[in-house]
């Protein structure tokens, strides 16, 4: 005759006896198995957003302690119009750009914490930015990362190649965000990869700028893979994967990956094509009034692809938005608008110092004049900034009886004549 199980002694959930269970926890008249535990935290945590469970470590890899743990429901409570105006304290102008980012980031943590309804399942919204170098797009990626407080890893396209070529892997752009995460896998599951020069991974031919070969192609089916949410084995070192090493396998499906490129010429594909349809122009003179400038806000995957980016990988990044130019009205309020605007920076270097730091205006007009010239927007202005500074800073330390320090027009332009500041020049 079957044993009838004592009714003390089993789950009061799955109704395992204790002796199928490792640990069976007793309340005033129900009990518990560690594996209904589980169970119910795993519940708890998809629909309270509260992380209870934790994160164990499950591997050593070459000193590198690869954590997993159990999927964590981050709580995101910041809605488009925050992240707008957070975004704002750092970046100067781009209006587009960040009311694009702003929706696509609140849809992107919208979709990690809300579960398949219906079949309707919202989709990832990989970004993609146009803009000329220095116009702000890695600040911006960048700035996301801490506003989420999530992994962040920058890459640079043209380093990998196909795999058997000489070059990274393009694994490796995981291998780069588990150690941004600390190797912690969950949390890199979570992070953002912004992945630069984009642009350069064109097939030859597709415009005559680009010089890579072939290889860019099988470079854009191995990125086509980590965009489209996959388990990735990610070689934790990075580099090229090779049989000894290790890997860590990676999830992808929440990744939110950033590209920026500044597609080179893209106003000359985007009137070619907007003449051609001249949708939502009253009339070609309208078309014609365009100037380059205003030309990339009508930037759309169309015109990447006569990139040489195939459509695949462009299906995967259906967020398209562009930063404009910056001119010199831009340029001036970077230098000292922003929460960590380059100006405020050495003020608070001398300030350190005790000496109070001053910027004639003229200076900084001047600083700005140079920057446009030299073509490398923002990111003229640190460089520019940093050879007017290097004496100063080399000085002040040393200075007992200096208090405050005035960088006036003169003293600008001395050191710039005298900081060679001609190989900066974009020919
Ligand atoms: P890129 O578009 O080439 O990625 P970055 O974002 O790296 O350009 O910009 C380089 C630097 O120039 C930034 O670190 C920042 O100091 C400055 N910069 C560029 N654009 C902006 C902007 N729109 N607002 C504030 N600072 C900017």
């Amino acid at each position: 005759m079957a044993k009838e199980k004592d009714a003390s002694m089993v789950c009061s959930f799955c109704l395992k006896s204790k002796d199928e269970v490792e640990i069976l926890v007793s309340g005033a008249k129900a009990h518990i198995c560690e594996n209904c535990v589980s169970s119910a935290v795993y519940i708890i945590e998809r629909e309270t957003g509260l992380s209870i469970g934790s994160s164990e470590e499950i591997e050593e890899e070459s000193g590198n302690s690869i954590k997993k743990g159990k999927a964590k429901k981050i709580s995101f409570t910041l809605k488009p119009i925050d992240i707008f105006n957070k975004l704002n304290e750092y970046v100067i102008g781009q209006k587009d750009a960040k009311r694009v980012l702003s929706v696509a980031i609140y849809n992107h943590y919208k979709r990690l914490n809300t579960p398949t309804k219906d079949d309707v399942e919202i989709e990832k919204s990989n970004i993609v930015m146009v803009g000329e170098t220095g116009t702000g797009k890695t600040l911006m990626a960048k700035t996301i990362a801490k506003l989420l407080n999530v992994p962040f890893a920058i890459v640079d396209a043209t380093v990998f190649t196909e795999a058997g070529y000489v070059g990274e892997d393009v694994e490796s752009i995981l291998s780069r965000l588990l150690q941004a995460a600390d190797y912690d896998v969950d949390a890199a599951e979570r992070g953002i990869v912004f992945i630069d020069e984009i642009d350069k991974l064109g097939r030859k031919g597709g415009n005559p700028s680009i010089t890579r070969d072939v290889s860019g192609e099988g470079v854009q089916q191995a990125m086509l893979k980590l965009l489209e949410g996959s388990e990735v084995l990610v070689p934790p070192q990075g580099g090229r994967k090779h049989p000894d090493q290790k890997m860590v396998k990676v999830n992808t499906q929440n990744i939110l990956f950033i590209c920026g490129g500044a597609f080179e010429g893209i106003d000359k594909v985007i009137a070619r094509r907007v003449q051609t349809s001249a949708i939502g122009f009253k009339s070609n003179s309208d078309l014609d009034n365009l100037k380059q400038d205003e030309l990339i806000q009508y930037v759309n995957t169309l015109d990447l692809r006569s990139f040489g980016l195939i459509p695949e990988l462009l299906g995967r990044l259906p967020v398209v938005t562009y930063l404009q130019p910056l001119d010199a009205e831009a340029l001036r309020l970077i230098l000292t608008e922003p929460k960590n605007a380059i100006i405020k920076q050495y003020k608070r270097i001398f300030e350190q110092e005790g000496v109070r730091l001053y910027f004639d205006d003229d200076a900084l007009d001047y600083i700005v004049q140079k920057a446009i010239e030299f073509k490398l927007g923002g990111r003229g202005l640190r460089s520019i900034c940093e050879v007017i500074m290097i004496d100063a800073m080399f000085e002040t330390p040393s200075k007992k009886d200096t208090d405050y320090f005035v960088v006036d027009l003169p003293y600008v332009k001395e050191k710039i004549e005298k900081g060679k500041l001609g190989y900066l020049k974009v020919a």
